[in-house]
């Protein structure tokens, strides 16, 4: 049996993040990546802002970036607006081949696919055919526990098609958010990535307070909402979908001692927005850059708390979109929060708020009707769960 500095049970983003930062940050420690399916990292297509992450981190991730825009659009009735703001997207393909060749150029270290971790401690996991692996620190990083699905909770939920369009799109930018479509179930926006002269990525979104997701009213959707932009579909690339959480309590806990958990599983995500990037990626750094058996202690507990603060604040916003605002007066409030500074809608992306942040997000000037202050005077902090 080999012993490995890190068993990472799950070959998703977060423990494919953790295999580079680990290359980075220690060369030659012995890894070991134990992915259930065929290939790492799934079916999707990863975005993140510049700022989601720190310069250092841009160095290691930097192998993974296929697409770069100088900025995003988003666009709501009657305003538009261009924030500069670098972004940057990574497809599953890519990552699973960086990733993979990560763990494969190291002689001490082993890429386990087509494996299924069947049960974990603290530097032990089992597979489905009974071997055992040992590891001075094991990360769980399996995705979300289904339980989890318990908690309090909005949903942004979406179907993207990835289009071959006959003749070249009109977009120089990735638009996030074009929420001048109807809005039906809630906040509902599309989201447009231009891949390439003819090719983009459509995604049909809401926030809603519904997890079911009917595929093929989407699917008609994103084809409708290219009709409607006069785009021609020469051929259907791709599909993804997703319900990410939105959750208004009880996601994290500091952890002080192993198995690590990371990623989904461990609450290491951004509760406003359903995505992980920016916080898997920190976690990995923060791990990759300590010594294999030093890293439980007072310094992760730190590190945790950290990101326990933000994810309580978020969730505060969470309960206040969710419950207290009807859908029909959702599309506000997004209106509203891309007219903050820009700094504001950064450090809100990267899951980094400070406290004029806050302030700002929760204080400033409300569109019509929307006060918070107004709301508070009239029935107090508790929302309704
Ligand atoms: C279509 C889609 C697009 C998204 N886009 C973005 C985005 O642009 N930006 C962003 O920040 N977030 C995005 N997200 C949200 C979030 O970042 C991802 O869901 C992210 O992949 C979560 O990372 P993770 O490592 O926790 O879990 P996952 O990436 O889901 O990884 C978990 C891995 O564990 C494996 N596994 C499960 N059980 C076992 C087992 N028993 N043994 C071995 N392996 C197992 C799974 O097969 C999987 O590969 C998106 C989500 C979806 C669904």
């Amino acid at each position: 049996m080999t012993h490995f500095d890190y068993a990472l049970a799950g070959g998703g983003l977060q423990n494919g993040l953790l295999a580079l930062a680990l290359r980075a940050w220690q060369p030659n420690v012995r890894i070991a990546l134990l992915e259930r399916e065929n290939r790492l990292g799934g079916n999707h297509t990863w975005c993140f802002h510049r700022g989601d992450v720190s310069e250092e981190s841009h160095r290691w991730l930097s192998p993974l970036v296929e697409h770069q825009w100088d900025g995003y659009r988003v666009a709501f009735p009657g305003a538009e607006h261009r924030i500069d703001e670098p972004y940057f997207g990574v497809s599953s393909d890519r990552f699973h081949s960086v990733v993979a060749g990560a763990i494969e150029g190291h002689a001490d270290s082993q890429l386990f696919l087509a494996t299924d971790v069947a049960g974990l401690g603290p530097h032990s996991l089992t597979l489905d055919s009974g071997a055992e692996v040992t590891a001075t620190v094991v990360v769980d990083a399996r995705g979300p526990l289904r339980a989890s699905g318990s908690a309090p909770a909005g949903y942004q939920k979406f179907l993207g098609l990835e289009i071959e369009l006959e003749e070249p799109h009109d977009l120089d930018l990735p638009v996030l958010m074009d929420a001048t479509v109807d809005q039906s179930e809630g906040y509902r926006f599309f989201y447009l990535l231009p891949m390439g002269p003819r090719r983009v990525l459509v995604e049909d979104t809401y926030f809603s307070d519904s997890p079911q997701l009917a595929l093929d009213p989407l699917r008609d959707g994103v084809l409708s909402y290219a009709a409607r932009r006069n785009w021609r579909v020469a051929a259907i690339r791709r599909e993804e979908s997703g319900v990410l959480p939105m959750p208004w309590s009880g996601t994290f806990r500091p952890q002080s001692s192993g198995p690590l958990l990371g990623g989904y599983r461990g609450g290491w995500f951004h509760p406003g927005t359903g995505y992980s990037f920016p916080v898997a990626a920190r976690l990995a750094a923060f791990v990759a850059s300590r010594p294999p058996d030093a890293l439980f202690g007072e310094e992760l507990l730190d590190f945790s708390r950290r990101h326990q603060r933000q994810v309580a604040f978020t969730q505060t916003l969470n309960r206040l979109l969710f419950r207290w605002y009807p859908p029909s007066r959702r599309r506000a409030i997004f209106e509203r929060f891309y007219r903050l500074p820009a700094t504001t809608i950064q450090n809100f992306y990267a899951l980094r708020l400070n406290r004029a942040d806050q302030f700002r997000l929760l204080f400033g000037r409300p569109p019509r009707g929307l006060s918070i202050l107004h709301r508070l005077s009239r029935s107090g902090l508790e929302g309704r769960d």
